[in-house]
């Protein structure tokens, strides 16, 4: 088949103009090793000018899948409106874009049992939250990205975040794949292509053509939508307004920034986790100072250094030195009047105290006090739902709580609800965290740089097996190809790799794999299936009926 862009617009969708016997070959990833690669391809001997070898070569670059973190918020309206936090389907519809425009096989995204409420909540505070989340993440082992999807019906608010705090995290609307596929590209270290204000943008961005300074530079094609991108027209995803696809500096930046997972210590370090906000008038809030033992790293920006704190001993002498590092561009320096930090500062039995300070002045000090009390009911499990509730007391200061909860008998731990107070409950739905015969839930409280961590006895969680959505039109033309989409998830398997769903027609068989296809089917009632492991031994099925024309 022969494929061209339709109407004068210079980009567009690619429309079949002639059928000729096609050869378009599917070769599945995996027999395509990192490197270069012959290929040769021999013509029958039927074909018209007798048969014909024709010999080419291919390289392959070994692309690591990057890992998310994706945290859905739900969000409470002034007037008590509930909309509720996104759907499995909702956020694989909000990554398939990425999923194709960024040098990615796919994303393997692991949806959080933190549900928080986005309802009242400033941009900057929701910023800080996740930061805090994917310290948590980080230090137990679970990837270095931290996403926050807003139900699309709820609070609009929310811009550009990627850079913020220790870098790794950013927030957009469910649904918005083009904000999504944008702070993606914040979270690999990329700044806005060359805009026209200046603010926030990389100054290295190429000058690919005169009059269209964030244009993508050359021409970009959606393999999954047939759609093609001129640079005439087109700005690179990190610039902003009007179609936007991805440059080669963008793309090749970010094939360089995938970062490898880290190997877990052996022995697992004491940390305290700090959550401080610095005013630019020189005053720091410490919302959060939690010491904890966790065996994993945080990967830290390699921006400037806004605040340092020096951890001290009894005599008041300094053990060691800690730099907040905030990541440098995205988000223009100065847009609120504070900076949010969070990181975590190696904590060993000696610590006695913090000093911090910004540039050669001290801001405040702190001392080790007391830690406070805490008790956790056991928990229970009942008509789909993990309860449990816990208490904290210290004679001075109002606990910090975070719970974790594990699902692999306390190997790895992932953060299910962060409060402050006296006394709370924690219930989390039996389908939104991996299940297994010994999970368990683990509170930290703290106060006075001092903690106390309770962790409760096992207790079995079901497992819940993947379910696909897909997105396929009712009616489609047999003159263009039939985009099919659909992802299959549970948070015990996780995403489904793209190459293991199959997809298939009762009238033209087999159409190939993949989260994101475009399909040529002949006109007639088609029954259209998608199948994938379930995670638990079986398969995952969704049919739907598609009329071609
Ligand atoms: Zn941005």
């Amino acid at each position: 088949m022969l494929w061209a862009p339709v109407g004068d617009t210079p980009s567009g969708p690619l429309v079949q103009v002639r059928s000729i016997p096609p050869l378009e070959f599917v070769v599945p990833g995996q027999h395509c090793r990192a490197g270069t690669v012959n290929l040769v391809l021999d013509l029958a001997p039927g074909a018209p000018e007798g048969p014909t070898t024709w010999l080419g070569r291919a390289s392959f670059a070994g692309v690591r899948v990057p890992r998310v973190n994706v945290v859905v918020y739900s969000s409470t309206g002034r007037d008590g409106t509930v909309t509720p936090a996104p759907t499995p389907a909702e956020v694989a519809g909000t990554v398939a874009l990425a999923e194709r425009m960024h040098p990615v096989p796919y994303l393997e995204y692991e949806i959080l049992g933190l549900r928080p409420d986005a309802g009242g909540r400033s941009r900057p505070d929701t910023l800080a939250e996740l930061s805090l989340t994917q310290l948590f993440t980080g230090l137990f082992g679970l990837g270095t990205f931290t996403f926050g999807l807003l139900p699309a019906a709820g609070d609009g608010g929310l811009a550009c975040g990627g850079s913020h705090g220790i870098g790794g995290v950013g927030a957009c609307l469910a649904g918005d794949g083009t904000g999504f596929a944008h702070e993606l590209g914040h979270m690999f270290n990329r700044a806005h292509a060359a805009g026209p204000d200046g603010a926030g943008t990389d100054p290295a961005y190429p000058r690919y053509r005169p009059g269209k300074a964030n244009s993508i530079g050359e021409v970009g094609i959606d393999v999954a939508t047939r759609t093609v991108f001129r640079p005439a027209d087109t700005a690179d995803i990190m610039g902003y307004g009007g179609r936007q696809w991805i440059s080669p500096y963008t793309y090749t930046a970010i094939l360089d920034a995938i970062p490898e997972r880290p190997p877990a210590p052996a022995d697992p370090p004491r940390v305290i986790v700090l959550a401080v906000r610095l005013h630019r008038n020189g005053t720091l809030d410490i919302g959060t100072a939690i010491p904890v033992e966790a065996p994993g790293g945080v990967p830290r920006p390699a921006g400037p250094s806004p605040l340092s704190v020096d951890v001290l001993d009894a005599s008041g002498a300094v053990l060691s030195t800690h730099h907040f590092r905030t990541a440098p561009a995205p988000v223009p320096a100065g847009r609120e009047p504070w900076t949010d930090l969070v990181d975590a500062v190696a904590w060993d039995e000696s610590a006695a105290g913090l000093a911090f300070h910004a540039g050669g002045a001290p801001l405040a000090r702190l001392a080790v006090g007391e830690a406070p009390t805490a008790r956790l009911a056991e928990p229970r499990v009942r008509a789909g739902i993990i309860h449990t509730a816990w208490i904290s007391r210290h004679p001075r200061q109002e606990p910090r709580v975070v719970a974790l909860y594990s699902a692999d008998d306390g190997a790895t731990w992932q953060p299910v609800d962060f409060s402050s107070g006296t006394a709370g409950s924690i219930d989390l739905p039996t389908g939104s965290v991996p299940g297994g015969s010994r999970c368990r839930l683990r509170l930290v409280a703290s106060a006075e740089l001092a903690s106390v961590d309770v962790i409760s006895p096992p207790f079995p969680v079901p497992v819940t097996p993947r379910e696909i959505a897909v997105v396929i039109p009712d009616t489609a033309s047999a003159e263009a190809p039939v985009q099919l989409a659909g992802s299959a998830y549970s948070p015990d398997a996780g995403v489904c790799p793209p190459d293991e769903l199959h997809w298939a027609s009762d009238v033209d068989g087999e159409l190939g794999t993949g989260h994101q296809l475009a399909v040529p089917l002949r006109p007639g009632e088609h029954r259209i299936t998608a199948t994938a492991p379930d995670g638990t031994g079986g398969h995952a099925v969704a049919t739907v009926r598609l009329t071609v024309r």
